[in-house]
């Protein structure tokens, strides 16, 4: 299990899992994989930050996750780099569920909407004492979030023999070279704020291969069309669609996968959510900031057993973001924003897990 550190602990076993890719040694990678399933699944919270201990700024034991967090930014940026070393290893979804995970939270919500200031530390609950900086002494996160943003399309799609393969839904252009030719991917992204996806693949000349298309853990239900036709592949989700045939130049693949805002459950082995839920919208979580809900306690307030969801776009709050509603026991509304744009306007209470009723 990962001990220590988070940061130099998610570099290594980057760094373990580039040695399994040049030289396949098995027992590398089971170790690897053991690793980051007891990682994900008992020392890393629900927005892809891991490291809960500032002392050791490092992980504490099993489902040792306060809100009150240290969570650096770093760690989030090396997990995705591990992810992606093993997503490349064995091909497998979760992974890149991972990295979009980290991304748009954990990772994301380090740099402020005006790109100028900065978390070391990504706590899931606040008593307005977290403002994000123009610098550090020890300035590790800023130029590692600048590398990771400038580099970002090295993530997003993948080659093997057979297949072109995508894995983020991030809108751009892919150039790839198949013994046969060239292949152009045209992507078109309605991510993070709609489920949709429109993927355009221009081959050279006719040619045969598979696509695999990423449909996500979080969807649900999920469509895929080829040529304004449903594509008959079964979809599920957590997995890779493949879609094989002969591509000619203009075809159109078309994504549809399921979101709606729902409310999520914490393991019951962490303490600090009992009775707590976060809520969830496609790839992104959301908080709740005091500046959304004057009135309410954000620390305090409950959600009714059925609250109620509703999902609206702002293009004027926080450079435009979908925020979503729903109702506190007492039946009056709260508003919850991406835990990304947390603390844009100033210092703010904020909580990701809220009581429930
Ligand atoms: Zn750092």
């Amino acid at each position: 299990m990962a001990e220590g550190h988070a940061v130099r602990a998610m570099y290594f076993y980057a760094g373990a899992a580039d040695l399994y890719l040049e030289t396949g040694e098995a027992k590398i990678l089971s170790t690897l994989e053991t690793i980051w399933d007891n990682t994900v699944q008992k020392r890393t919270y629900i927005t892809g930050g891991l490291g809960a201990l500032p002392v050791i700024e490092g992980f504490g034991r099993d489902y040792e996750l306060p809100n009150r967090s240290y969570t650096e930014t770093c760690a989030a940026i090396g997990s995705f780099f591990f992810s992606w070393r093993l997503l490349r290893a064995t091909g497998e979804a979760k992974y890149a569920d991972q990295m979009e995970r980290a991304l748009y939270n954990a990772i994301l919500s380090g740099v402020s909407l005006d790109m100028k200031h900065y978390f070391y530390g990504n706590p899931l609950a606040s008593d307005g004492g977290h403002e994000r900086r123009d610098w550090f002494v020890v300035a590790c996160c800023p130029p590692n979030l600048a590398r990771l943003l400038a580099s970002l399309e090295r993530y997003l799609y993948g080659q093997s023999r057979d297949a072109l393969w995508v894995h983020q839904y991030i809108g751009g252009q892919a150039r790839f070279e198949r013994p046969e030719g060239k292949v152009l991917l045209l992507v078109e992204s309605g991510f993070p704020w709609q489920g949709k996806a429109r993927v355009q693949v221009k081959p050279d000349s006719p040619m045969t291969f598979s696509l695999l298309l990423r449909a996500p853990g979080w969807a649900q239900g999920a469509e895929v069309k080829l040529n304004g036709r449903a594509a008959p592949e079964r979809i599920v989700p957590g997995s890779y669609v493949r879609l094989q045939r002969e591509w000619h130049s203009g075809d159109v693949v078309e994504l549809a996968f399921g979101m709606k805002p729902r409310p999520l459950q914490s393991p019951p082995e962490v303490k600090s959510n009992r009775g707590r839920a976060a809520v969830l919208n496609g790839p992104l979580v959301y908080c709740l900031e005091d500046k959304d809900n004057p009135g309410l306690d954000v620390h305090r307030l409950r959600f009714n057993r059925e609250p109620d969801f509703m999902v609206s776009y702002n293009p004027d709050l926080l450079e435009g973001l979908a925020t979503v509603s729903g109702r506190t026991a007492e039946g009056k509304r709260f508003i919850a924003i991406p835990y990304y744009a947390w603390c844009n306007r100033g210092r703010a209470n904020m909580e990701v897990w809220i009581k429930q009723e």
